[in-house]
């Protein structure tokens, strides 16, 4: 058995050290358990063991384990469908990945719908990567003006990335970089549905790199968990 308790102490004496030698504090970065493919019980250690914040990227692993799993703050942080959003309104506390208009509107009418505001992430993709979801550098500030102009029940606080994969992780850090400018730059909107604090970069393999280059979010899953395996579930 995976020791995830261990295993979370060490990313986060991970991320402590990352954080220092740019000359941050570790209290400043979130670290996101993500816990795909996992069980409730392996959840629920990390959680016993600290972990506040878990991410998913799957609807429906969120509706199995929600009820399964103690009090904790529920993150999306995969590709959404338009169609299940209602699903996971009243579960996440934050949508990390939105990468269209048509998304954005349909999260603004759920939460209308429950009386809520959700905090959302736009999903920028500085890659350019076929493969990946996610929206370009062009195409974020009219993103960003079409849903401060009409969703008043979303609030945009930041940007998420996932960037390509690379043996060594400096080699990516530039697509870090980039996506760090721009979160620099549509932060200083001023707009009540505009509240940035997130920029949600770096996975197992590239958190450190991530936080050198300005990441206050992480979302850390193997380094935690163990390797997946996808037969599982
Ligand atoms: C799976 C996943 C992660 C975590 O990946 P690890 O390599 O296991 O840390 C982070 N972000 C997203 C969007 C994911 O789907």
């Amino acid at each position: 058995m995976e020791d995830i308790t261990g295993n979370l102490a060490k990313v986060n004496g991970q991320i402590k050290e990352a954080a220092e030698r740019c000359g941050r504090s570790a209290d400043d970065i979130l670290l996101v358990a993500v816990s795909k493919t996992r069980t409730p019980e392996e959840i629920n250690i990390a959680i016993d063991a600290g972990v506040t914040d878990i991410g998913e990227n799957k609807v429906q692993e969120i509706m199995d384990k929600y009820d399964a799993i103690k009090p904790v703050r529920w993150h999306m942080i995969g590709h959404l469908q338009t169609n299940k959003v209602k699903y996971i309104i009243d579960k996440v506390s934050m949508i990390h990945s939105v990468d269209s208009y048509k998304l954005a509107a349909e999260i603004n009418k759920r939460a209308a719908a429950h009386g809520i505001t959700m905090d959302i992430l736009l999903q920028v993709n500085s890659a350019q990567e076929e493969s990946k979801f996610g929206i370009s550098t062009d195409e974020t500030e009219e993103l960003i003006e079409k849903i401060l102009e009409s969703c008043g029940n979303v609030k945009i606080r930041g940007l998420m990335c996932i960037a390509p994969y690379a043996d060594d992780p400096e080699d990516i850090k530039v697509y870090f970089d980039q996506v760090k400018e721009q979160y620099d730059r549509f932060g200083k909107i001023e707009h009540p549905g505009l509240d940035f604090r997130y920029l949600s970069m770096g996975m197992s393999h590239d958190f450190p790199v991530a936080i050198e280059a300005g990441s206050n979010l992480v979302r850390v899953g193997s380094a935690i968990f163990g390797e997946r395996d996808y037969s599982k579930i």
